[in-house]
């Protein structure tokens, strides 16, 4: 059995006081959940000071982005014993946002993926398909591409113990969610395509949904049976319509 793991995104949003009291609102609102997992991931720059903030409770500090180098002349980058060293599990990598706006290859995000496993941290790998892919049919094709990459890299065993985030690109910040129908679909694509290779690990992948999810649509989402949970945006940066979403999980 699964446990599902809703996950806030907060993306470049937030200040310490919008963080103080969003981690508040969540804390109490969520004390008594357990039916989940749940993580946020602030900006880099908010981590220490959320975790702290979230001292005593189990939610989970998730980072949106980490480098592939550990130390060095690397200026400007984060590495993941950083992370690691300031309480952070779990690691959002290959968001389409990066993907577009950073040029990253699915081969560079396997890099990634490759140091957070080696670091015993969570990998959280973000895939989906553009409308136009949409369009011309390639969601299963582009999913495939993106999960393959890790794969060549790292061989199947890598998504022991990972997320998977099945986020369209066409549903990223849109208010157009994928129907529970739709997105269940491609989960299923997903988790069968990890299990022509190993069928065991494909049982125990979480794959998550990410695209306009808010307290309204959640609920009908997590009905499917291949939705693990949610990769939430815009709804994380409220306590009440995360906690729902949470709670719906
Ligand atoms: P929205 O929930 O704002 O559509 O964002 C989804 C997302 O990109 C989460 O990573």
């Amino acid at each position: 059995m699964r446990k599902p793991l809703v996950m806030g995104n907060w993306k470049l949003n937030g200040s310490k006081d919008m963080a103080k009291s969003l981690v508040a609102g969540l804390r109490s609102e969520l004390s008594n959940n357990t039916a989940c997992n749940v993580a946020i991931a602030p900006p880099v720059v908010y981590l220490d000071f959320v975790k702290h903030q979230l001292d005593g409770s189990n939610i989970i500090l998730g980072a949106q982005d980490v480098g592939v180098n550990l130390s060095g002349a690397y200026t400007g980058e984060v590495s993941v014993e950083m992370l690691k060293d300031i309480g952070v599990t779990h690691v959002i990598i290959g968001h389409s946002e990066r993907r577009t706006y950073h040029k990253e290859s699915d081969e560079f995000i396997a890099k990634k993926f490759g140091v957070i496993k080696e670091a015993g941290l969570v990998p959280v790998l973000c895939i989906g398909e553009t409308e136009a892919e949409n369009e011309a049919g390639q969601t299963q094709a582009v999913c495939a591409r993106q999960i393959d990459a890790v794969i060549k890299a790292l061989g199947v065993q890598a998504f022991n113990g990972a997320v998977i985030a099945y986020e369209p690109v066409w549903a990223i910040g849109t208010g157009k969610s994928a129907t529970p129908a739709q997105a269940q679909a491609v989960h299923k694509f997903i988790r069968d395509h990890i299990a022509k290779q190993d069928a065991k690990v494909a049982q125990q992948v979480i794959i998550q949904y990410g695209g306009s999810v808010n307290d309204k649509n959640a609920a009908e989402l997590f009905t499917q049976p291949d939705i693990d949970g949610a990769l939430v945006g815009g709804a994380s940066l409220k306590a009440d319509a995360f906690a729902t979403i949470v709670k719906a999980a």
